[in-house]
């Protein structure tokens, strides 16, 4: 997967800014607005330019993140990246 310079490389406290974000949310998934996500996703994708930081982490499912991650994928090749707005 390309990273552009800009985009930085994965965080070395990546592990503990997942355990944040999961509290700081309280597994609340982004993706389908349920409870008892326990995986974290950069909503805006970084192979899209998005970063790692934690305010473009959220909580999200293991089959939303399947879902969202092929949306993306899908979008990406149509030249349209998704752009998903957060209220929070
Ligand atoms: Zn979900």
């Amino acid at each position: 997967m390309h990273t552009s310079a800009r985009n930085q490389v994965r965080p070395k406290d990546h592990n503990a800014r997942r355990a944040r974000v999961l509290r700081r949310y309280h597994g609340v998934c982004y993706w389908c607005g349920s409870g008892g996500a326990s995986h974290v996703d950069h909503v805006h994708e970084v192979a899209d330019g998005g970063t790692y930081a934690e305010d473009n982490m959220r909580p999200i499912h293991k089959d939303c993140h399947r879902e969202k991650t092929s949306a993306a994928r899908r979008a990406r090749a149509a030249g349209k990246p998704l752009r998903i707005t957060l209220r929070d």
